[in-house]
């Protein structure tokens, strides 16, 4: 362990195992960086797939214990109520959701411990899983699979490793747009595993190219794009221009609306809004360097 325990708490399940959780502080541990990225959709036949083009495959421990639950289960409601033989069926149910949940964990820990040793930034989609799970049909296989614990177990292990984790929008058409040219092929039915895009002709996998479109929507095409919206997040950067342009001190600048001018500044109303205005405009960071 890193550090000597704050607490040690002991949990018995109800499957009658023994568990020793303990509490230690423990420092972010960066690792290294590797300067990939990378994107990922999930799905039902895959559970997930890559933008480098890797599928990688879940195990699926309720489907496979079903029939073997059942029974249990079946034996189990035979019994007779506060009798030795129930509670010993009971254990067995128990024991085998429990070895269940274990396959499925072990899963998505290795899974999710590989994916943030080998990528600074992990790129999901937000999937709305509550709603499917309410759709019978796909609420056992969802659940099965683990999606929501993959991104929780994804997310805490980019923070405590200094990754960074981003979710998209679940409305971004990542389906529907060819990541080769951009261009938008319209909805596809689920059962559509691959297509060829009508405009550029690329061949395409459907899972693949949703993975890739998933990556290029944090991944910003163009430095000049990255640099201008850095400047329009940040009030501060924008300060940099009052800076130059009227010579006024940083305090000042900060308490400032960008836009409001004080008639004491050297810099008139219609110079400022000339510098605003230019800073929507890509070919004026080319300027913005020189005063780096
Ligand atoms: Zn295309």
């Amino acid at each position: 362990m890193p550090n000597q325990p704050i607490s040690v708490t002991l949990i018995r399940d109800s499957a009658h195992r023994y568990f020793a959780s303990f509490v230690v502080e423990t420092n972010l541990e960066y690792l290294p960086k590797t300067e990939s990225s990378i994107g990922i959709d999930l799905g039902i036949s895959t559970f997930a797939t890559l933008s480098n083009g890797e599928k990688i495959n879940a195990p699926k421990p309720l489907k496979n214990n079903l029939k073997k639950l059942a029974k249990f289960q079946r034996k189990f409601v035979k019994t007779q109520p506060d009798s030795n033989r129930r509670e010993r069926r009971r254990l067995k149910i128990a024991r085998l959701h429990a070895k269940i949940k274990d396959i499925r964990t072990d899963f998505l820990h290795k899974l999710s411990t590989d994916l943030v040793r080998n990528y600074d930034t992990i790129v999901l989609e937000d999937l709305n899983v509550s709603g499917m799970v309410k759709n019978r049909k796909l609420a056992k296989a969802i659940s099965d699979l683990g999606w929501r614990q993959f991104r929780t177990l994804a997310e805490a292990k980019c923070e405590k490793y200094g990754r960074e984790f981003r979710i998209i929008n679940r409305w971004e058409p990542t389906s529907q747009k060819c990541s080769c040219c951009g261009f938008r092929g319209g909805k596809k039915e689920l059962n559509v595993r691959e297509w060829t895009c009508l405009n550029c002709g690329t061949f395409h996998d459907r899972d693949i190219n949703a993975a890739i479109n998933i990556l290029e929507t944090i991944q910003p095409k163009t430095k000049v794009e990255a640099i201008q919206a850095e400047i329009l997040e940040t009030p501060v950067q924008l300060s940099i221009f009052g800076i130059v342009a009227g010579g006024q001190s940083e305090t000042q600048n900060k308490t400032r609306r960008c836009g409001k001018s004080s008639p004491k500044k050297d810099v008139s109303l219609r110079d400022m809004k000339r510098i605003n205005e230019s800073s929507t405009h890509p070919e004026s960071f080319k300027q913005l360097s020189l005063f780096d």
